[in-house]
């Protein structure tokens, strides 16, 4: 009997958990040959989140939550029901039922039957979702040379997530991650759905910074560009010496130094951070320990 871990972390997810529970539980139930758990991780909801997840843990057995004492995000909160997971096969999904439990069928088939260590969910569109941010993603997924509408729902065997367990750093970025411990990826596309209830907590700030953070935490591209870029614009400024505009020399590489500094300066605080040493996550209650239901 093998057994599925269903991975949710929850941010102010009041208005979806129900109906999120019951959509999962019906397609957990129809996959021969398994057992499940449904791990909830409170990511410092501030809403009617942690009342549910309490009584969801009460009438459902399958059900467990661990709280977070502040929002430590999504990255931390994948990290920790990972580190929860008692199942042989692991999956991570958004509780807005915007990943589609029809999938987790498929999935577990490609990985016990197809053999395969980790099977993923492809967004083949971004309806529902606003067009400067569906471009802002697009660019994203092409700078950094990664499937595009590759997200965080996938399903892995014990073997892959022991190998991402392994990887502790304090910035993460579980998209980088996925790439870096490898296995056999396979990728099943699916169309993008509104979410059944509240609202994205993201915003474009917040996307922006974690583009950034993907970018710095798992390349060191920009610093490369950097190079390139100040010995281009060394080189071509030969060219410019006979004519003198020297106000757009000042403010050219004027810039160019301060971009540069920021880049080298990003990387440092990187390095500042991780050497802290600090817990990804504090967790300030959860929800009985129970034995895996057959
Ligand atoms: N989430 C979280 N912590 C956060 C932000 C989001 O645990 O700080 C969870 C959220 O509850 C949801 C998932 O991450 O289950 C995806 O969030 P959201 O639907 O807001 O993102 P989007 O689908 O818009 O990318
Ligand atoms: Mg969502």
């Amino acid at each position: 009997m093998h057994c599925i871990s269903v991975i949710v972390p929850c941010f102010n997810e009041e208005d979806v958990l129900q109906a999120f529970h019951q959509e999962v539980t019906k397609e957990l139930q129809t996959i021969d040959h398994t057992t499940y758990e449904l791990i909830f991780v409170n990511d410092g909801s501030s809403d009617h989140t942690q009342d549910i997840l309490e009584s969801l843990s009460q009438v459902d057995p399958h059900c467990s939550y661990y709280t977070f004492s502040r929002n430590f995000g999504k990255e931390a909160a994948m990290y920790a029901g990972l580190k929860q997971a008692k199942g042989d096969l692991v999956v991570i999904m958004d509780a807005d039922l915007q990943h589609p439990p029809r999938l987790l069928k498929p999935m577990a088939h490609a990985i016990l039957d197809e053999h395969y260590d980790c099977c993923a969910g492809k967004r083949i569109d971004r309806q529902g979702e606003g067009k400067l941010r569906n471009f802002l993603s697009h660019s994203f997924y092409k700078i950094i040379h990664m499937q595009d509408g590759a997200g965080d729902f996938r399903m892995m065997s014990r073997q892959m997530v022991d190998a991402i367990l392994e990887c502790k750093e304090y910035n993460r970025y579980m998209k980088g991650i996925f790439s870096f411990v490898g296995f056999d990826t396979k990728w099943i596309p699916f169309h993008n759905v509104e979410r059944v209830g509240g609202r994205s907590k993201w915003n474009l700030k917040s996307l922006f910074t974690y583009a950034l953070q993907g970018i710095y935490s798992f390349s060191d591209a920009p610093i490369q560009w950097c190079m390139g870029i100040g010995l281009i614009s060394l080189l071509a400024s030969f060219v410019f010496l006979p004519i003198r505009p020297i106000v757009f020399f000042l403010m050219f590489f004027g810039g160019l130094q301060i971009l540069c500094l920021s880049a080298i300066g990003e990387y440092a605080s990187k390095c500042y951070l991780e050497s802290k040493n600090r817990p990804i996550y504090i967790i300030k209650k959860q929800s009985q320990a129970r034995e895996i239901q057959k």
